[in-house]
């Protein structure tokens, strides 16, 4: 069977948010502002952390931000790495921090996350970022349900109405993810391990947004037809090959839109940090 759904090119969305960002950059520095700043902090050596954090890097040093790099042993202490950050904190050259998660157990994460001053929280984390999306008045939003929100706009779907499933709960994209639709005038309903019924959820939802990290969790037999389905999900195969958590060729021929893995959500967290760090730097510490 032919695939019925229109793919969401995150790819594409991706650069041309960052190409729209890079002339802003040049736009500043024409007018003798500075380049906007973003401080990455990983700690110790998790493989994947080390290619997210040059990743990021990287498209900062493209749009032509300042990159601040923090490259710290397994050893660091919490106590070291709150003074790092106070000292970022205080430096007016940084208008973004990002501390890669996950941080070495001995490190409170929490205590990290909150210790970040709210305007240069631009991975959108800490509890006053948080509270301000479920407040309806969002200030930087974080990156990868915001990247979400960007995509489903690019379809050109009114949101008002729709039913939507968030299937996955983390802080860091089921919760806030569920705040953005809810906020896009979605009904929202979020579905977590201990949902009864996964599948009757999904079947209904015109909007689905899957975020678990389990190869193809959802089957594509689930997907209700015409629905617009969103896979956050990354997962590395043993073939080393990336997928998603739904069943994507399934999926695609009852979907009217759907997002591919890889180059759908994953390019857009990296544009839309990249966006809340120049939102920082244009719109808080100007
Ligand atoms: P996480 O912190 O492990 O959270 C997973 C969530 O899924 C939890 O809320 C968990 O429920 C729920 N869950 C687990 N098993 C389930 C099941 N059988 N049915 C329904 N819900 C279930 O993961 P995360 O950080 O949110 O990331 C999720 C996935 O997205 C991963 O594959 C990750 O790599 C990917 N990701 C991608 C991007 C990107 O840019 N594309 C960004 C971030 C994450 P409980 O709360 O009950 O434990």
């Amino acid at each position: 069977m032919p695939l019925m759904a229109q793919i969401i090119d995150g790819k594409a969305i991706a650069a041309q948010i960052r190409h729209t960002i890079k002339t802003r950059v040049s736009e500043r520095l024409e007018h003798g502002l500075h380049p906007p700043g973003l401080a990455v902090v990983l700690v110790g050596q998790n493989p994947a952390s080390e290619i997210y954090v040059a990743n990021k890097r990287k498209a900062c040093e493209e749009v032509g931000f300042l990159s601040f790099s923090f490259d710290l042993p397994d050893t660091t202490s919490q106590v070291e790495l709150l003074k790092l950050i106070t000292q970022l904190n205080r430096d007016n050259s940084v208008d973004g921090i990002l501390v890669q998660l996950p941080l070495p157990t001995h490190i409170n994460s929490q205590a990290i996350l909150e210790a970040i001053r709210p305007d240069k929280d631009v991975d959108g984390f800490h509890p006053y970022n948080v509270g301000r999306l479920a407040q309806r008045n969002p200030i930087l939003r974080p990156c990868t349900p915001y990247g979400v929100m960007k995509l489903l706009e690019n379809t050109g779907v009114d949101l008002y109405q729709q039913d939507a499933v968030v299937v996955g709960a983390s802080n860091i994209v089921g919760r806030p993810m569920a705040l953005e639709l809810l906020l896009g005038g979605c009904t929202v309903t979020v579905c977590h391990r201990f949902t009864k019924n996964l599948r009757a959820q999904v079947e209904r939802a015109d909007i689905v947004v899957v975020a678990v990290g389990k190869p193809n969790l959802i089957p594509g037999e689930w997907v209700k037809p015409g629905a617009i389905v969103i896979d956050v999900g990354m997962n590395r195969l043993a073939d080393g090959k990336l997928c998603g958590d739904i069943e994507f060729t399934a999926a695609a021929e009852r979907a009217s839109w759907i997002t591919p893995v890889p180059g759908g959500v994953g390019p857009m967290t990296v544009a839309m940090l990249l966006h809340n760090t120049l939102f920082a730097a244009e719109e808080l510490h100007s």
